[in-house]
């Protein structure tokens, strides 16, 4: 069914662990050196302030603020939102809770109450109302939402946002959404960046994942908002000087690479397409650049180590294996990562 990959050369490396591992490109690379840039920290750096405005306008928000990772980002917004000893409710699996470090409670000394995600890696109105504690002296008070778009590859739909922005408006909690992959959702739903984003209160999205760009996220929302985000962010350390070298490659991201992740989509989709079949394999295929391997015991660590060998690099063996495609991933590539997986099992 598939070409033999016999001509792929072996020192070609196939990194499927995560969008984060892309380089920049030549042209992006002259971007860079081309930018004019500024202090940032006194608000001029044009190239900064360019990007600010074109992903908040893009969002449909009042204002941006260039950050240099999406941790960052979240956390701004979580201490922006919420004071020491507010409640943030959150997906029990989302970056926020599992993947920073604990900031939100180490840095903002806010108390996360996690809720359990159904298999979309979404949150129900009913549970997000039932979080929600009595103004009693004895409860910590819920002051923020956080939510997630995509989660693991998977698509929030834009109704069911509204709906959970309705909910927290209802008890006076404001919605933030960490959208690092947001960009894929938009793409795969063919719509506007404004329409996923027009219920939040604010937005993160990263631009060193799908993007391309090497570094850096922006955060989005009221003017106010970014205002006091900007404070927190010199805060945190993440006040930069002549940063438009980075954000040069933001605005070459979203003008050159962002339809394209429409290919890395059909790549992920060809790739579990390809592995359908095998029997001691389950394939959980995302909705847009990523995919889990779900493997039979004992073959986690070993199919692993058989694509390592092959220089195919996937997530650690778990009980999921994940892989994600990118731009640095050719059709070929995918071609290839098939053909090898097949061998593990033939
Ligand atoms: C990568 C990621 C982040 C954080 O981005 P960094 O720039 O790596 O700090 C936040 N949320 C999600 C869902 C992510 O995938």
């Amino acid at each position: 069914m598939y070409a033999s990959s016999s001509t792929r050369s072996t020192a070609h490396r196939i990194d499927l662990r995560s969008d984060t591992v892309t380089k920049p490109c030549a042209a992006m690379r002259a971007v860079m050196a081309a930018a004019e840039v500024g202090d940032d920290v006194y608000g001029e750096d044009p190239t900064v302030r360019a990007l600010e405005s074109r992903v908040a306008e893009m969002a449909g928000m009042e204002a941006g603020l260039f950050v240099p990772s999406g941790t960052q980002s979240n956390l701004i917004a979580l201490m922006c939102h919420c004071n020491r000893g507010d409640e943030v409710i959150v997906g029990a699996d989302y970056h926020t809770f599992v993947y920073e470090a604990g900031g939100v409670a180490a840095v903002g000394g806010i108390m996360p109450n996690p809720l359990p995600t159904d298999s979309n890696g979404g949150l129900s109105v009913e549970q997000v109302k039932a979080a929600i504690k009595p103004d009693t002296t004895w409860f910590a008070q819920a002051r923020l939402l956080a939510l997630e778009n995509t989660v693991s590859g998977q698509i929030q739909a834009p109704e069911h946002i509204d709906a959970l922005c309705r909910t927290a408006a209802d008890h006076g909690l404001a919605v933030h959404l960490d959208g690092a992959r947001i960009w894929n959702a938009m793409v795969a739903l063919g719509i506007p960046l404004a329409r996923l984003s027009s219920s939040l209160d604010s937005l993160s999205v990263c631009l060193s994942k799908g993007l391309g760009a090497p570094v850096g996220s922006v955060l989005c929302g009221r003017r106010d908002f970014i205002h006091k985000a900007a404070r927190i962010r010199k805060m945190l350390g993440g006040g930069m000087r002549q940063a438009g070298v980075l954000a040069a490659c933001g605005l070459f991201a979203l003008e050159h690479n962002l339809a394209r992740l429409a290919q890395d989509h059909a790549n992920a989709r060809c790739l579990a397409e390809g592995l359908a079949d095998i029997d001691r394999l389950t394939v959980h295929p995302g909705d847009t650049n990523m995919l889990f391997l779900e493997a039979e015991e004992p073959d986690r660590a070993p199919l692993v180590a058989h694509l390592a060998g092959h220089g195919i690099l996937v997530g650690p063996p778990a009980q999921r294996i994940r892989i994600v495609t990118h731009l640095d991933i050719s059709e070929d590539d995918i071609r290839d990562t098939i053909d090898v997986i097949r061998q593990y099992y033939e």
